[in-house]
């Protein structure tokens, strides 16, 4: 008899994007040609080892409880583990993806595993997840886990484990890699140094989810946490927080301890980096490589419908300019089909890319995420394109579906200058140049940018293929199966 219990935590694949260049359609309908391509392309960036692992899993499975036995199953490279035995298996529900996560936890429960849902959806959407779950962890789970893994050893597990604060990330959690396949990743080494953002930009949950005061860990822990990362693996470092930069007194200690470490890094920040000179000049002598900035749009009635606020639109230049010349090459992250964008968005943005010279431009569509303030809203506007009520129709896809209608563009031209403007920013000869131009991380710099001239053109067919199936001109098509 077994004496230990087994837990298995499974990560799911995104429908597209950096986990494989997928059509959002059955590949049956698309030209043989076309989907070979995706096949094939898919298998280069497995093996390129695009992929991160699954921080919240590597988090939950770091904690120790007596009698308990953890594992990770990351499905972008294995299949679950049907014919092993397991006494809980845990899903990470992300909204985009619930659908799969679903099907999954039917699966598992109709064969008698228990099965423990947590993450982003359940979080906001904790009662429709009820269904699929022996047990809904809501919220933040550093604290609730361990509770957790006791009562599965005494076979008293409980329905719903939910805390009403979040966890003081003041507490040192250490972080192990054991249960990961090292080689399977771009790199092992990613750190949070802490949750929480002060902004309310109206599309992102992360203020929903982890609060609007920023939690941080103490800088000691951090910095034993990345030299006990460097034993076990020397490649790059990713610092995970949505903006490292908020706090930039916090940042300043951190990473001038981390100098004499003589790590790289990759991170993201807020614009507002251009005008900290101290703490860009402490960035770039940590050994940061690159940063993602969410510039989201250069369109000031477009900041200012959606809350986007910490920088002016006449400010971002100069900022992204004073990074790039700092020595830290940047992936800038816009958004088109904002609340104030017009069909002369994208020549905006065309000269915005080449007056600051971006090495990785990320052009995105506006994604409403159920839960948030801007989905509520284009739901009180009667603009979204598929059944408010079903949130899970709200899938995760690279720019491959329209799910709401712009304010002031109709959808087909909005579409067709969405495409024009991939198609003129992601060009082979672009990613070239960005690559050889860009001030640090040059072949990661054209790899993305090579990378991304496929995805966009993946993004230009389903758009297409979207729009001529389904009649996209009508005013609303409140069931998904109209597409
Ligand atoms: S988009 Fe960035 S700055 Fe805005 S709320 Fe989200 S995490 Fe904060």
């Amino acid at each position: 008899m077994r004496s230990s219990k087994k837990v298995l935590l499974v990560f799911l694949p995104s429908e597209s994007g950096v986990d494989g260049a997928r059509s959002l359609y059955d590949e049956r309908e698309i030209t043989p040609l076309f989907s070979w391509f995706n096949r094939s392309l898919r298998t280069i960036i497995k093996k390129s080892q695009f992929a991160i692992p699954p921080l919240s899993l590597m988090i939950l499975t770091s904690i120790d409880v007596p009698g308990v036995e953890q594992s990770i199953c990351d499905m972008r490279f294995e299949e679950f583990p049907f014919n092993d035995t397991w006494d809980l298996v845990g899903i990470s529900v992300q909204t985009g993806m619930a659908r799969k996560a679903f099907d999954l936890a039917d699966k598992l429960r109709t064969a008698g595993i228990p099965v423990v849902l947590g993450g982003a959806h359940v979080t906001l959407f904790t009662e429709s997840c009820r269904p699929h779950a022996d047990v809904l962890v809501v919220g933040e789970a550093d604290d609730l886990w361990k509770e957790l893994l006791t009562d599965l050893t005494i076979q008293t597990l409980k329905p719903l484990y939910q805390s009403s604060a979040f966890p003081d990330l003041g507490i040192s959690r250490p972080v192990s890699k054991k249960t990961l396949v090292k080689n399977r990743y771009f790199t092992t080494n990613l750190i949070q140094t802490g949750r929480g953002c002060q902004y309310s930009c109206d599309f992102c949950n992360v203020h929903l989810l982890n609060g609007h005061t920023l939690r941080r860990r103490a800088v000691a822990d951090v910095v034993s946490e990345v030299k006990r990362f460097l034993q076990h693996d020397q490649r790059i470092f990713f610092f995970v927080d949505d903006s490292i930069n908020a706090d930039p007194v916090y940042a300043r200690e951190l990473f001038s301890q981390l100098v004499p470490l003589k790590i790289r890094w990759f991170g993201q920040a807020t614009t507002t980096l251009g005008q900290q000179h101290e703490l860009l000049e402490t960035f770039a002598n940590s050994g940061c490589q690159a940063l993602l900035v969410g510039i989201e749009s250069i369109e000031t009635t477009s900041r200012n419908a959606h809350k986007k606020n910490q920088n002016k639109a006449e400010e971002l230049v100069r900022a992204i300019k004073n990074i790039r010349n700092a020595g830290i090459s940047l992936y800038g992250s816009f958004i088109y089909g904002l609340d104030g964008d017009t069909l002369e968005t994208p020549a905006a943005i065309l000269e915005f890319i080449s007056q600051t010279k971006l090495d990785v431009p990320g052009i995105n569509i506006l994604r409403p995420i159920p839960g948030t303030q801007v989905f509520e809203r284009l739901r009180e506007e009667g603009r979204l394109l598929f059944n408010p009520h079903d949130v899970t129709a709200y899938r995760y896809s690279f720019g491959q579906e329209m799910l709401y209608k712009p304010k002031n563009i109709p959808l087909d031209s909005f579409i067709e200058s969405y495409s024009i403007l991939t198609r003129q920013v992601f060009t082979m000869k672009n990613a070239m140049t960005r690559g050889v131009a860009a001030p640090r991380a040059k072949s990661a710099v054209m790899l993305f940018n090579l990378f991304y001239t496929h995805l966009y053109s993946l993004s230009r067919h389903d758009l297409q293929h979207q729009l001529e199936k389904n009649s996209l001109k009508k005013p609303f098509c409140l069931t998904p199966n109209n597409f």
